[in-house]
């Protein structure tokens, strides 16, 4: 009896959120169509120059029918309806070619795409990748991918082996949210990561809080052991900065540089601080 209670009870929430996500779904599947993804692109920033190395491109969708919905809320909607595969190749695909605009304008930048495990397991990711820097006309390391730790759960001979194609063509791969995940190690000691991204959650509490620290710091050393850049994600204060530069971070990005924003105000905002 209690048991159906509780049913019921929870039923009316239950229903809410399964009912956005279908909207979700359903509207997500004309929004490439209807050209209602956009990227935003926030500056990976070198806290020694201050020069941006590079981008990470993040998704934005406006919908006509629900507003602005956060990737947070449709990314693994759409990881389930398998449309992630079609939304991110034209992720991708926008991103080089802004790249390869910035290019010509004399801007030489890199740019992170993220890349969610379902897409990376499609059977043609690796030529996906390499179609759309051919048609950007983009080098490939110009490119860096951004891959969570979930990607690798399902880590086998066919990751790996994709990972290394991916590596000899020289696109670079990033572990995002690292950290965060079960096996961060193994990962490192399997695959060719070049870059591990320290996770905010371990960046927000570092200056008051002495494990997550001495967490950040050993990250860093162990990843220059083997070779790794490092890029601390989510900075936004300049006390992190003075903290995470003396431990010897190579990268960082976060508010306190800049937000992500679009295309055509990445480098208008660098140069209207810069001169102020
Ligand atoms: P992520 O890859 O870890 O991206 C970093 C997130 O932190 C972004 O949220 C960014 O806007 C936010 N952020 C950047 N600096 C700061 C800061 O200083 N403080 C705080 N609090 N947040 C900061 P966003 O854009 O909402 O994206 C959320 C997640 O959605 C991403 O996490 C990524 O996992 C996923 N995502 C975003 N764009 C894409 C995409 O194009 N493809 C795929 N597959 N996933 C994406
Ligand atoms: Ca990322
Ligand atoms: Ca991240
Ligand atoms: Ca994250």
């Amino acid at each position: 009896r209690s048991q159906k209670e509780a049913v019921q009870f929870f039923e009316p929430e239950i229903q809410a959120a399964s009912y956005r996500a279908l909207h979700i779904a359903t509207a997500l599947k004309r929004a490439v169509a209807k050209g209602e993804l956009r990227l935003y692109y926030q500056p990976i920033v070198d806290p020694r120059t201050g020069d941006y190395e590079g981008v990470e491109a993040l998704v934005r969708w406006q919908s006509a029918e629900l507003g602005w919905v956060s990737p947070l809320d449709f990314i693994d909607i759409a990881e389930n309806t398998g449309d992630i595969v079609a939304i991110g190749h034209h992720i991708l695909r926008e991103a080089c070619n802004q790249v390869r605009r910035w290019q010509l304008q004399g801007r030489d930048i890199r740019v992170s795409v993220n890349v969610s495990p379902v897409q990376f397991g499609a059977p043609d990711f690796v030529a996906s990748v390499a179609h759309c820097l051919q048609e950007a006309g983009l080098e490939a390391d110009r490119l860096k991918l951004e891959i969570t730790e979930r990607l690798l759960l399902s880590s086998s001979e066919t990751v790996r082996h994709k990972c290394e194609q991916l590596a000899k063509m020289g696109i670079r791969l990033a572990m995002d949210d690292f950290g965060t995940g079960y096996s961060s190690l193994s990962y490192l000691r399997d695959l060719p990561f070049d870059i591990v991204k320290i996770d905010q959650g371990f960046v927000r509490h570092m200056t008051r809080n002495s494990r997550d620290k001495a967490l950040v710091r050993g990250i860093i050393d162990l990843a220059h052991q083997l070779g790794i850049t490092v890029i601390a994600e989510g900075v936004e204060e300049h006390a992190q900065v003075e903290l995470l530069t003396r431990f010897g971070c190579d990268l960082m990005q976060g508010y306190y540089f800049s937000k992500p924003v679009p295309a055509d105000q990445l480098f208008s905002e660098k140069e209207s601080s810069s001169c102020s």
